[in-house]
């Protein structure tokens, strides 16, 4: 258990959106200051709090972080393990460099979720051609090869399909890979979990998320089946505990047309399918994050109506808030770039249909 001293400094590595409101949302709590290092001119935490602009394997600034913070944390999971390794010496870290190597590799993550017994689709290491065209037969040709690190939003992923194998390796990169048979899901879900230290485990509701294209577009929560949240859950116990977690991990879940769990990815830290807690949630996922993370406690969390989250991708729409004033617009003031996630939108709702019907008619909007 972290002491929590007057006023603590937390360092963030990487300065995003996820680290603007993670700053933001969790002003209430007393005593925390944040200092965030991003390589980019003013990314969108520099408008909330101090930045360096540094890369982040700068062991000037590295040592700056281990002198005056106490303790660091993340905003995207591509932070190099080392430079994790080199402050997790010193300071505490969360996620520690482990965590997130893990989840840095889709192998070794689905290694992880099968050794924790939670299911995942049939997938193949790949480095060659030639173990991709095994993989294939092992597999089929209903599937899709993913690169094991630097894949998001649908990034650096080919489908197999009646494509000729030595184009797709070609196209791929030619980088290690895994290949993994396509799920036919009925819907994706994600579990966001608490960790604190003393190990224990706060859930939120299982949110419904919908992706076109590899990218998540919006998110309604919650998503009530008694049964796959307490499968879930339990699927969560057994990877966060093989990861000595502390703070806020995210598991993304495939639900199949049997109602089957079946694992995709996970996320160590605050995540996109998370960001509906701001308004429907008695505790945020930011705030939660950063109370776990610095030993303060965590309490149950409680939500009172429906909550949906909308991404806005690519261009942020002008007439949104003449349109609907209940809606609550964030705007992370980043350049608009083609299928680049610049903002969100957020409202909720006592009742369902007309949460989803008010999200139908924005959908129209902005997809
Ligand atoms: P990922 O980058 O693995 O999170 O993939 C992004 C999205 O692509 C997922 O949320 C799914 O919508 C889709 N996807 C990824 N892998 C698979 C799969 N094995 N089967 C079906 N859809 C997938």
């Amino acid at each position: 258990m972290v002491i929590l001293k007057d006023n603590i400094l937390i360092g963030i590595l990487g300065g995003g959106q996820l680290a603007m409101m993670m700053v933001e949302m969790s002003a209430k709590l007393k005593h925390i200051e944040f200092i965030v290092v991003d390589p980019s001119d003013s990314p969108p935490a520099s408008k909330v709090a101090n930045c360096i602009k540094s890369e982040f394997d700068n062991k000037e600034v590295l040592d700056k972080l281990i002198n005056e913070c106490s303790m660091v944390t993340i905003d995207f999971e591509n932070v190099p393990a080392e430079t994790l390794k080199y402050l997790e010496k010193k300071i505490p870290v969360y996620p520690g460099s482990y965590a997130v190597s893990i989840c840095q590799d889709r192998l070794k993550e689905k290694n992880l979720f099968n050794k924790s017994n939670v299911p995942t689709t049939p997938y193949e290491k790949v480095d060659s051609l030639e173990q991709l065209e095994n993989a294939v037969n092992i597999i089929g040709r209903d599937s899709i090869l993913k690169s094991r690190t630097l894949g998001y939003d649908g990034k650096n992923q080919q489908f197999i399909g009646e494509n000729k194998l030595d184009e797709i390796w070609n196209i791929s990169g030619r980088k290690s890979s895994i290949l993994e048979k396509k799920v036919n899901f009925k819907t994706e879900v994600s579990l966001i979990g608490i960790n604190t230290h003393d190990g224990e485990k706060i859930f939120y509701p299982l949110v419904e998320n919908f992706h076109n294209n590899g990218i998540l577009n919006y998110s309604i929560a919650p998503y009530k089946n008694e049964t796959l949240q307490k499968k879930a859950e339990s699927f969560y116990i057994n990877i966060s505990n093989s990861l000595n977690y502390v703070g806020v991990l995210v598991i993304e879940f495939f639900i199949d047309s049997n109602d089957n769990l079946i694992a995709n990815e996970m996320a160590p830290r605050v995540h996109n399918s998370g960001h509906w807690t701001n308004e429907g949630a008695n505790i945020n996922q930011f705030e939660a994050h950063i109370s776990a993370i610095s030993g303060k406690k965590v309490n149950e969390i409680k939500l009172s109506e429906n909550s949906a989250m909308i991404n806005i991708l690519s261009k942020m729409p002008k007439n949104i808030l003449s349109y609907d004033k209940s809606i609550k617009v964030y705007d992370y003031g980043k350049k608009e770039r083609m299928n680049r996630k610049i903002g969100h939108l957020s409202f909720i709702s006592k009742d369902r249909k007309t949460l989803l019907k008010k999200v139908e008619s924005i959908k129209k909007i902005i997809f």
